[in-house]
């Protein structure tokens, strides 16, 4: 076969966590709806959870260019690879990874006469080995961040910020202390807003060794996608740039997918990429609360809190006296052993919604749902954007610090609650967005909404840039 005249064949490798993963999958889907070949590289891990709880073999049925390949990320499979335990596994990404991943493409397996050898890696830029290995190999890499452009700008400035001696900081000093180093965020970042590992007081922390060589690591790639759009980010787009001209803001992907579903096909809306269960109950439930009433909680797929924590966002949502749907993974809660107090469990059955898991995207896109409580990672972030949903944000680590940032005090989509934990400023923010200042979010939000949708459609800048990539690609 003239392997010429085939399509050209992307292998995708997300970073092996449920955000990035879930994005990833609407850009191989993107893709393949441009008749590309695709090879989605999951871990084992990954790859177990998936055939379990989500529907991506039937759904990918019906794109025959598409294929799944798995490959180790190094860990014993019970490894948590969740809060502490995060570090270990981009440790062992970068050590037992690498090695794997350049066998994987030397190795033929992914040649077969129907397709074209890889003509293009996209991979998590965080996973900067990859564009070693694909150097090595000689296949042109563009990088994916499936963060914001803000957060990744921060990382970009953590050189500066050394120079500049703002890090490191003892973390008994002020944290309303401002930042004056990162270059466009000078009239409103703090301390408290920069990533959470730089709290540790210390250079060598591993995450700020993880994320330090962003500003030198991204360059190297061909082009950087990131899952943003370009009126909400514009300006941090522009110093990205900077470093990284070819950049590919084609967000939020998550939409722009089920828009180009809708205008191209006949095809169902609904995807799932869950590593959980959804239990879809909840959405029977929110059918029978009034419009805009409730307030969604959830703290994503790796946020962890203690026992305390979990008990004061209990009495907060109870005592707000608003209606709410919390989902409460299995493993998010610390030493979660003893009884639930009376008052809570009436307070729950009167007004609210426990489940361990849910379909996320079909939740903020109900009518029943006026805001959401979250802990501000990227998807969740974007997810809510999209649907014109206000925001609290009660941040866990990493980039969220940056976004409830952004959030609360740049884009003005919601309340940023960061480095608090107590029943009444919980119950007393809930009833802000909820009610006190309702309208103004709603509108905020409202007119966010309208900008993403503008974006996502033809003419609009994250429709142009997908052409653009997808057209880059084909001339590799
Ligand atoms: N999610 C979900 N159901 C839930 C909670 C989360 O489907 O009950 C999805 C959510 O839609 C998002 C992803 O999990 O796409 C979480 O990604 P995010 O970047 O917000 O946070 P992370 O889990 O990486 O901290």
């Amino acid at each position: 076969m003239d392997q010429s005249t085939l399509p050209p064949h992307v292998l995708i490798f997300p970073l092996p966590l449920q955000g990035p993963v879930n994005s990833m999958f609407k850009l191989a889907e993107l893709l393949c709806l441009s008749g590309f070949h695709i090879t989605f590289l999951v871990t084992d891990h990954i790859h177990t959870r998936l055939l379990k709880y989500s529907n991506i073999q039937s759904r990918f049925e019906r794109y025959p260019g598409f294929q799944l390949e798995t490959i180790s990320d190094g860990l014993p499979e019970d490894h948590p690879r969740s809060g502490n335990g995060l570090m270990e596994m981009f440790d062992s990404l970068k050590t037992k990874n690498k090695i794997l991943f350049k066998d994987l493409l030397t190795s033929g397996k992914l040649n077969l006469d129907s397709r074209r050898p890889v003509t293009c890696i996209i991979a998590d830029g965080i996973m900067g080995y990859t564009c070693d290995v694909a150097n090595d190999v000689g296949i042109p890499i563009i990088f994916v961040r499936t963060i914001s452009a803000c957060c990744l700008w921060v990382f970009f400035c953590l050189p500066k910020l050394i120079e500049s001696g703002e890090l490191p900081f003892s973390v008994d000093n002020d944290l309303d202390t401002p930042i004056k180093s990162i270059p466009g965020m000078e009239s409103f970042f703090r301390r408290r807003d920069l990533p959470s590992f730089c709290r540790s007081g210390n250079l060598w922390d591993p995450s700020l060794q993880l994320y330090l060589p962003e500003s030198t690591e991204n360059p190297r790639a061909y082009g950087l996608i990131i899952n943003t759009f370009d009126d909400l980010e514009g300006p941090i787009l522009a110093q990205i740039r900077t470093l990284c001209p070819n950049l590919y803001t084609i967000g939020p992907l998550h939409s722009h997918l089920k828009y180009k579903l809708s205008v191209d096909s006949s095809s169902p809306l609904t995807s799932s990429n869950s590593l959980w269960k959804e239990d879809t109950s909840c959405i029977t439930w929110l059918d029978s609360q009034p419009s805009k009433s409730v307030i969604y909680v959830s703290f994503g797929s790796l946020a962890v809190m203690t026992k305390e924590q979990y008990m004061e966002f209990w009495y907060g949502l109870v005592n707000s006296g608003s209606r709410f749907l919390w989902v409460i993974r299995p493993d998010s809660v610390t030493n979660n052993s003893s009884e639930i107090p009376l008052e809570l469990s009436e307070g729950t059955k009167e007004r609210g919604y426990i489940v361990e898991w849910a379909p996320q995207e079909e939740v903020l896109a109900h009518n029943a749902v006026g805001g959401f409580l979250t802990h501000s990672g990227w998807n969740s972030t974007l997810e809510s954007v999209i649907e014109g949903v206000p925001m609290i944000c009660w941040p866990y680590f990493l980039d969220q610090q940056v976004n409830s940032r952004f959030v609360g005090e740049v884009w003005k989509l919601g309340l940023d609650m960061k480095d608090t934990c107590d029943r009444l400023i919980i119950e007393k923010t809930v009833r802000e967005l909820m009610d006190g200042r309702k309208d103004e979010f709603m509108n905020r939000a409202d007119q966010m909404k309208k900008l993403a949708k503008q974006c996502l459609s033809e003419g609009g800048s994250s429709y142009c840039n997908l052409e653009r990539l997808i057209k880059d690609i084909k001339d590799m």
